[in-house]
């Protein structure tokens, strides 16, 4: 029997860096992914795919809206989607091939198959042709991710009832896109359709969209989507999806408690994930699961099982592939027995519409049910210089800071790059900097980055110098 001092099941961006941290560490490690193809649900059906789509749609949108502003005259673009599609395969070909050199390089064993364990220290390999071969392992670190979850009235059908995995491999563009939930998914593969020419229309539960960001931010969001032409139904609950041959029907409750129905030839279900553990067989090991299918673990990623830990998509937190990664860094460093330590409240969220959403640290509704004092600097793109010459002026730079102490305590922002922009608000922030400190910065000009200057300049006595 092979023996190994961890073993980590599951490749996606928690597994595969937390084998890498092992190797890195001097630990003989292996790493079981029941796909052939390593990476996860994030390089293979969700981060890379989806941005790899989000940007051909930008472009494609570009040069129908904006290029002729921009004076570049083209005859009016087509969108080829099916070579949409094809490009954003070899994006994550490149991408998973490069995950199976970095296992390579740092002498992992791979073992294709599902994982399943014997006991806590024994775990068993079930090949595809039904073959098993069973490891011996001082450690596991289970990170087996999640699936896509849907509702108890809705079959998901796959060809026009579909999730995220479906809306990354569509082979025309749909005419009228129903999406059910009004999250990240949803309104970034929205997004991308809405780009491609279809009709899209969102259909949200609660009475925002991307309810769980700061509500200046879903208010923005929900305006520059608008003015897209993507269409919101808020506060309206989903009853029923029929398909009818192309035809696909929702029928939901709206506010007022009546009736809607929405008629189009798709509908993408995405109202969140939902841990996976199928066939890993926990109970032998004596693992124990919370009440949410999520594998139960403590302040250290530990299971109730001393010499098996979780991470990722299947513990609590936030369904984020950094966040996946950082924990497995953590747990390697603790099986070598050193002192790693996690913020998550400096995990940054993201979403990749146009303009971009990104946020770190509290949000003024968490802040204010918290009883914190704060005090908010507010600076709208809009009065960039680099705005104005780019044309992306919509959006804003929202820095929350303690009353008092002038700590900052949240930086929202919707705008052009805010994905990038963020990590200025995460080092501040690790760094536990004032609004001050940011506001005596030199920012270079012209940049979207000094927005963050000016807004943290408005968060100190109101002192923006462009606005
Ligand atoms: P996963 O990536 O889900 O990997 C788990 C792996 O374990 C899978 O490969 C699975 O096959 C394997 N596995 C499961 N059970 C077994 C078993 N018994 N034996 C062997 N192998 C097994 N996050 C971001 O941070 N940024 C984004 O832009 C972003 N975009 C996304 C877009 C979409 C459309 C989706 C769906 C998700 C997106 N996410 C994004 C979320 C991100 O993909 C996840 O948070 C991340 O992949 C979680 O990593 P993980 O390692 O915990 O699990
Ligand atoms: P989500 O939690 O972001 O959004 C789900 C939405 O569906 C919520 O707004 C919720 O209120 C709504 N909803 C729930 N039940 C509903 C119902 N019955 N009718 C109408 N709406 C309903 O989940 P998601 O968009 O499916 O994404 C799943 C996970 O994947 C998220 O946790 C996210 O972190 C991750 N992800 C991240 C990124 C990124 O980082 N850019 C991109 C995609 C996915």
């Amino acid at each position: 029997m092979s023996q190994f001092d961890v073993t980590v099941i599951g490749s996606g961006p928690g597994g595969y860096v937390a084998a890498i941290r092992c190797a890195q560490l001097g630990m003989k490690t292996a790493i079981i992914e029941k796909y052939p193809v390593l990476g996860g649900t994030c390089l293979n059906v969700g981060c890379i795919p989806s941005k790899a789509l989000l940007d051909s749609s930008e472009h494609f949108e570009n040069a129908k809206h904006n290029f002729a502003n921009h004076g570049i005259i083209i005859n009016e673009p087509k969108a080829d989607l099916s070579r949409m599609i094809e490009r954003k395969r070899e994006v994550v070909d490149q991408t998973t091939k490069g995950i199976q050199f970095l296992m390579d390089k740092n002498k992992i064993t791979v073992f294709e198959g599902v994982g399943s364990f014997e006991s806590p220290t024994q775990v068993k390999v079930t090949k595809n042709d039904g073959s098993t071969e069973t490891i011996e392992s001082k450690y596991s670190i289970i990170a087996t991710g999640s699936k896509p979850s849907t509702l108890p009235f809705i079959t998901l059908d796959k060809e026009r009832i579909i999730t995220s995995t479906e809306a990354l491999e569509l082979k025309e563009i749909p005419k009228h896109l129903i999406v059910i939930g009004g999250g990240v998914i949803g309104l970034e593969l929205g997004s991308v359709y809405k780009r491609l020419g279809a009709e899209v229309t969102v259909v949200e539960f609660m009475d925002k969209i991307i309810p769980t960001m700061d509500g200046a931010l879903s208010k923005e969001l929900n305006k520059v989507l608008r003015k897209q032409g993507m269409k919101f139904n808020l506060s309206t609950g989903v009853q029923s999806v029929e398909r009818n041959g192309d035809t696909v029907k929702v029928t939901a409750k709206d506010k007022k408690g009546e009736e809607v129905t929405f008629e189009g030839d798709y509908v993408l279900v995405a109202v969140g994930r939902k841990p996976y553990t199928d066939g890993l067989a926990v109970e032998k090991a004596g693992v124990d699961l919370d009440e949410r299918g999520r594998v139960k673990v403590n302040e250290h990623l530990q299971t109730n099982v001393s010499n098996i830990y979780a991470i990722g998509d299947v513990v609590v937190g936030a369904m984020l592939a950094h966040k996946a990664s950082e924990e497995g860094t953590l747990v390697a460093e603790l099986i070598a027995g050193q002192k790693p330590h996690i913020n998550y409240n400096l995990i940054p969220g993201v979403v990749y519409t146009w303009p971009e959403v990104a946020s770190v640290g509290k949000t003024e509704e968490q802040l204010k049910a918290e009883g914190v004092a704060i005090k908010i600097g507010n600076f709208p793109m809009r009065a960039l210089g680099r705005s104005r010459a780019s044309g992306d002026v919509d959006g804003f730079i929202k820095v929350i800071a303690d009353e008092k102490t002038d700590e900052i305590l949240g930086v929202h922002m919707i705008g052009a790059r805010a994905a990038d922009l963020i990590a200025e608000a995460v080092v501040a922030m690790e760094y536990r900097a004032s609004a001050e400190d940011i506001s005596r910065m030199s920012h270079a000009h012209p940049t979207y980055a000094e927005a963050m200057k000016e807004a943290a300049l408005d968060a100190t006595g109101k002192r923006a110098l462009h606005f």
